[in-house]
């Protein structure tokens, strides 16, 4: 079952198109990236989805609701989010924070406040204000906030913008176990490639407000082309082996090429030996996210 489901979503601001008719899914128990360039239309669509914001067309159905249904109000109430700044009151503690998230949800404010700030790591702040926090204990308490009211689905705006590599770390951690323990969904946007191929189950890819793609981690990996580097005496000679053998290849120039789907090493080596090219050097390389995702949305300025 999708947690989200968006079909032909629009929103146009006076004559600026933001989102064009994207079409999208959210699997229960996904971590699902958004991935795209700034000003691709990834905090919109996340207002759209909060309820922020009014769609200009088409549908945004949370756990099954569709956006103009009255159960679309109960359907809100099972999501958190913490759109791009957390909002969090600097001259309070962060159990302070939570207490007032608690009765702004008119929820009793019981003994769950310290268990969550176990959670998010920040148990032993006491007595300190959120203003001499760091920004990575502000983007925690965020999500601690965030989570009062036990959601199913957690949506993050860029949760690793500007945070340190312990930073970084921390948040990752906090997210892979609250989607392992609490099987909580996450909409993840961020333009941090690496960081987000290290947690997302599931990706989409947006530009200039359109769903360019949607895929499973799973999908991605096949879909990623092996490449192995090969340092040899004289391209030549491989070239020709490799064609006779009707292998796909890149002379990158005299001494390396790139071969794909190289099945079996040490056969490889050995029919270019017999035919006289000496191979220096094989390596393995994946295709990365951020070159999958250029080749995608092609080239410029990207994420
Ligand atoms: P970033 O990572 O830079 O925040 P984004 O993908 O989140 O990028 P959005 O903030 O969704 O992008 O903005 C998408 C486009 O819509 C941008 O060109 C932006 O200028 C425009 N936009 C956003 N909000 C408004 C608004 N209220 N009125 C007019 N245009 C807007």
């Amino acid at each position: 079952m999708d947690v989200l489901t968006i079909t032909d979503l629009t929103k146009q601001y006076r004559h600026f198109t933001a989102l064009a008719v994207l079409t999208m899914h959210v699997p229960q128990g996904a971590i699902y990236g958004l991935v795209g360039q700034n000003g691709a239309g990834k905090t919109t669509l996340i207002r759209q989805v909060c309820g922020l914001q009014t769609p200009s067309g088409g549908t945004v159905t949370l756990f099954g609701i569709d956006h103009r249904e009255p159960g679309i109000v109960q359907a809100r109430q099972r999501i958190g989010a913490v759109v791009e700044t957390p909002s969090v009151y600097l001259d309070m503690t962060a159990a302070a924070n939570l207490r007032q998230q608690y009765q702004i949800l008119g929820l009793p404010a019981d003994e769950t406040i310290p268990a969550l700030l176990q959670t998010v790591g920040l148990a032993d702040t006491g007595k300190k204000k959120v203003k001499h926090f760091s920004l990575g204990m502000r983007q925690r308490l965020g999500i601690a906030i965030a989570l009062v009211g036990g959601p199913d689905f957690l949506i993050l705006d860029e949760p690793a913008n500007g945070l340190d590599p312990q930073g970084i770390i921390e948040i990752r951690e906090l997210i892979l176990k609250l989607n392992r323990e609490q099987q909580i969904t996450f909409l993840i946007s961020s333009h941090i490639l690496d960081e987000l191929a290290r947690l997302a189950t599931h990706y989409g890819f947006i530009d200039h407000g359109r769903m360019v793609r949607e895929v499973s981690t799973a999908e991605l990996q096949k879909a990623f082309k092996k490449r192995t580097v090969v340092t040899v005496n004289d391209t030549r000679i491989l070239a020709r082996v490799l064609t006779e053998k009707q292998m796909a290849f890149e002379i990158t120039d005299a001494h390396h090429a790139a071969v794909f789907d190289v099945p079996e090493v040490t056969a490889f080596v050995m029919a270019l030996a017999a035919a006289g090219c000496t191979v220096q050097r094989l390596t393995e390389v994946d295709e990365s996210l951020e070159s999958y995702y250029i080749n995608l949305v092609g080239g410029g300025q990207h994420a």
